[in-house]
């Protein structure tokens, strides 16, 4: 899974009304014109492009925050949630695991809590109708400025500016700007700069065309400046644009061990479930130290990446009824958090992606 780029969370500043576009980026109105006359003729069209319904609106947004459009749709997630979750009664009254399991595989776990807890706070106000104001929707559970700015754009036509990790870069390498991206003033003027240049009349399609532009033209490391449909607005079209923009130095990579068990006895199956913020209530294989494994024998191992971590997955093999006639080395009997689930229910329980792909592999054979 490919992370985004993290986009700023300041909310909009107010941009000083007395003040025209003109007088603030006298390129704004050509800007505007060629990018919505781009988008018109090359926009691609997606589902969540074809409704005004703020709920799938929502939830297209949700995914596409960590995740690349080609895995949302391609691998079919944003159409299996909307067909097990079709609106926002239907997720508020949801069980977790069933939640969770839809989800299994995005990755960012809380997002999918947060959705349910979004949809609760929607059927809770009056009406049960989501606000329909940016107001409103920064009110609810789990909404941040960007998909507050999201969902009023495309929803309701508002003319409501935002900034994602693809906007925030063409919005700085339009201005030619190389301070920090990540660290202030940078957050704040990206939101002023993206709410100096929003077409006001016709903010959902600005807003989509301005996405679309950064993530196919305007992309991080091959910007095509020379086919780019706003190049004659932008101070970094050329060679400079790519060392744009400047961000703090990248987190250092931390290399990770886990070492598991694999605890058969009886068609069922030994798991442990998560309780960290990252994959709450996810089922994985019972965790146990490098010196309580060693004697046991190593049936498989992946590797995998989460965040800035590198992880190395070692499934060993345990025989739970030798757990305590075995040397030193032998690993913990079952511990108080860990549980036997029958291998048939396997399929239904949430578990992180690295794990079902190794535990289907291991038990395929
Ligand atoms: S001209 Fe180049 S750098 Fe400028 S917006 Fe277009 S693709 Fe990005």
């Amino acid at each position: 899974m490919k992370k985004k780029p993290a986009s700023p969370t300041v909310p909009p500043a107010a941009i000083d009304a007395t003040l025209t576009q003109d007088a603030l980026i006298p390129w704004a109105a050509e800007f505007q014109a060629k990018l919505l006359a781009w988008f018109r003729a090359e926009g691609r069209d997606y589902p969540w492009r074809q409704t005004e319904n703020p709920y799938a609106i929502l939830v297209s947004e949700v995914m596409l925050q960590q995740t690349q459009i080609a895995t949302v749709l391609g691998r079919g997630y944003y159409d299996r949630w909307m067909t097990a979750f079709p609106d926002v009664a239907t997720l508020a009254a949801a069980s977790e695991p069933a939640i969770l399991r839809v989800w299994e595989g995005l990755g960012y776990y809380s997002r999918a809590r947060n959705l349910q807890k979004t949809a609760q706070a929607v059927l809770a106000l009056p009406g049960g109708q989501f606000p329909e104001s940016v107001e409103g929707l920064l009110a609810l559970h789990g909404i941040g400025p960007y998909t507050a700015g999201a969902v009023a754009s495309f929803a309701w036509n508002l003319p409501a500016p935002l900034v994602d990790g693809n906007v925030a870069r063409v919005l700085t390498r339009l201005m030619a700007c190389d301070l920090p991206i990540d660290q202030p003033p940078m957050p704040r003027r990206l939101w002023e700069w993206a709410g100096i240049l929003l077409n006001r009349q016709d903010a959902r399609l600005h807003n989509s065309a301005l996405m679309e532009l950064g993530q196919r033209i305007c992309t991080p490391r091959s910007p095509a400046c020379l086919i780019c449909p706003v190049n004659t607005c932008c101070a970094s079209a050329g060679p400079a644009a790519a060392s744009r923009p400047k961000k703090s130095p990248a987190r250092a990579t931390v290399l990770v061990i886990e070492h598991t068990l694999l605890a058969i006895r009886d068609n069922k199956i030994l798991l442990h479930q998560e309780t960290g913020r990252r994959r709450q209530g996810l089922w994985k294989l019972p965790l146990r130290t490098a010196a309580e494994t060693a004697a046991l024998p190593l049936l498989h191992t992946a590797q995998y990446a989460i965040t800035h971590h590198r992880v190395t997955l070692h499934i060993h093999a345990f025989a739970p009824d030798n757990a305590n006639t075995n040397s030193n080395a032998a690993p913990a009997p079952q511990r108080e958090d860990e549980t036997w689930h029958s291998l048939a229910d396997l399929p239904l329980l949430p578990m992180p992606g690295p794990y079902r792909k190794s535990l289907n592999h291991l038990l395929r054979q």
